[in-house]
């Protein structure tokens, strides 16, 4: 009894979360069943999600500045390479090892073999990318060459796919993806950006000192803005999850996708097993309680599709529940976000090998390898928006000769699939912030000796 109240006291916001996700699911059936809405009244009912959404997005741009300068600054120069570097074959490892698992599990289940292809049939236009123009485009991101505009845009679109057509069985639909890959803002940019001004301020010394405290003030004020747009978090999620219960169209299509309720499967070990096993014989604490401080952030991730806008949240739970250093967090969080997908690399490796099995075209190992390698590059690429790795997936279809308008297969089930691997991708950074925390003790031991007064760290 006592405990209980206690226990919900202490996480009323993740409570109230859960239950307006319960309570959206039931009131979008609702509404879906007795249509009691004219179509406008429709479009009006996500509104108070589109709020939310904004709101997110809306500190992201304060948030990753303030944190990336002062995580560097903060840090000597020796210490932050080596914290990168740490952090960086993490994200390395564990893309690869989502990577394999899903291959393995997916040739041994073959879950397209079954499937009938002619009953299957899709067109569009073809985009037309390979895996350089990829990576290009990437080092491009990383070079802004306007900084106010790497605020709201990526450098360059890459490809976008203009339009799909999907028959399946009686049903023909129609889809637009337009530009999925270059949504907002180029956060890759902006955060080697980060990195160098950082560690040139940390180099300034005393004059320095004066920007390292405002961008520190910068990053509490807006953190403090956070903690107040978690409290509309319930409301927004209950009209965004019955809005999109509202909008689907086409359950059928479900029935027809062996693969997509498989990749579920698969996150779920990567999630439940990999990543907590990792951690475990790293840290060697409960991986499990880990996973249920960041609660939050993966409710968010699972209700909006997006990394960078589960940023803030991600922040707040690493660093109020797991107890992560804020010298660990604000350097690792940003870029894991952007850079370490473990959920949507797992999946395009998935997808291409269904979409293979789909067409009975065999892949020898040459070509399984070079799934691998792609879709851990795709993952990379893709930018940590609603849908980015359903067109970063077109690389590896196209590298291994399949046909790229196959991504058509996906689209329908792509907004389920993406809440997933989103999840699971906010989950694999937040393991690593634990990870490279434990690692780095002993530098960041030496610090706090060195410096009894530090800025960055007032506590
Ligand atoms: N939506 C994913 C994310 O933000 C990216 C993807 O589409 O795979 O992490």
């Amino acid at each position: 009894g006592a405990n209980l109240r206690g226990l919900v006291r202490k996480n009323w916001l993740l409570v109230a979360t859960v239950v307006s996700v319960l309570l959206g699911i039931g009131l979008g059936v609702l509404v879906r069943e007795f249509e009691p809405l004219s179509h406008l009244n429709k479009q009006y009912f996500g509104f108070p999600g589109e709020l939310l959404m904004r709101m997110l997005k809306m500190v992201i741009l304060p948030l990753i500045i303030s944190s990336m300068i002062t995580g560097v600054a903060a840090l000597d120069s020796e210490v932050s390479g080596k914290i990168g570097l740490r952090a960086v074959t993490y994200y390395f490892s564990t893309t690869i090892i989502a990577v394999i698992l899903g291959i393995i599990l997916v040739m041994s289940i073959k879950p397209g073999v079954s499937q009938e292809p002619e009953d299957i049939d899709r067109s569009g236009t073809t985009p037309n990318v390979t895996t350089v123009d990829t990576l290009l485009d990437l080092l491009r991101n990383m070079f802004p060459e306007n900084l106010v505009q790497a605020c709201f845009q990526q450098v360059r679109c890459c490809f976008s796919l203009p339009k799909c057509i999907l028959h399946i069985s009686n049903i023909t639909k129609e889809y637009n993806i337009i530009g999925a890959y270059s949504d907002g803002i180029n956060v890759l940019g902006l955060i080697v950006f980060c990195v160098a001004f950082g560690l040139v301020i940390g180099k300034m010394g005393e004059k320095g000192r004066i920007l390292l405290e405002f961008f520190d003030a910068l990053n509490e004020a807006t953190m403090k803005l956070v903690q107040i747009i978690m409290c509309y978090m319930p409301v927004g999620i209950l009209f965004l999850i019955a809005a999109k219960i509202i909008e689907v169209e086409d359950w059928e299509i479900f029935k027809k996708m062996a693969a997509p309720l498989l990749c579920i499967h698969l996150l779920v070990i990567h999630a439940t097993v990999c990543l907590p096993l990792i951690y475990f014989i790293i840290v060697r604490k409960n991986p499990y309680t880990f996973t249920l401080g960041m609660a939050q952030a993966l409710v968010t991730a699972l209700m909006i599709s997006s990394s960078s806008a589960t940023l803030p949240v991600t922040f707040r739970c690493a660093e109020e529940n797991n107890r992560i250093d804020k010298r660990i967090t604000r350097f690792v969080l940003p870029v894991g976000a952007t850079i370490n997908m473990d959920g949507t690399a797992l999946y395009e490796a998935v997808a291409a090998i269904f979409i293979a099995q789909l067409n009975d075209y065999s892949l020898d190992v040459g070509q399984i390898v070079t799934i691998s390698i792609t879709a851990t590059v795709a993952s990379i690429g893709a930018a940590g928006v609603p849908n980015a790795g359903l067109v970063t997936m077109v690389i590896v279809l196209t590298a291994v000769g399949l046909p790229a308008n196959d991504v058509t297969l996906i689209v329908a089930v792509d907004w389920l699939l993406d809440r997933f691997r989103t999840m699971i991708n906010v989950l694999g950074d937040a393991y690593g912030a634990g990870i490279v925390q434990k690692l780095s003790k002993m530098e960041l031991e030496r610090m706090d000796l060195i410096s009894d007064v530090d800025v960055a760290n007032p506590f």
